[in-house]
């Protein structure tokens, strides 16, 4: 015969995500069918055959922060280029 002794858990469960502006703060609201996404990431490291492995410095933005970052930076001499995007 096989005892199992039981007690009782509290588990913290994942109800619901969300995205916040890495400079305001403000929740980064979509729609299903928004397809907006403003991340910018710097990699360093090192890359063999089988992989590598390094740091990964992510700043992700709303609407609005993205506005505003993409003229501060064209403002100052960075070329943004443009592509379009289907699939
Ligand atoms: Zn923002």
């Amino acid at each position: 015969m096989r005892i199992e002794i039981k007690e009782k858990q509290t588990v913290d469960v994942i109800i619901k995500s969300y995205d916040i502006c890495d400079k305001c703060e403000a929740k980064i609201e979509t729609t299903w069918d928004d397809a907006f996404e403003c991340t910018f990431e710097h990699r360093t490291g090192y890359r063999c055959s089988g992989g590598g492995s390094g740091e990964i410095k992510t700043i992700e933005l709303c609407q609005n922060c993205t506005i505003a970052a993409f003229l501060l930076l064209e403002q100052n001499g960075y070329k943004a280029h443009n592509s379009e995007w289907d699939y």
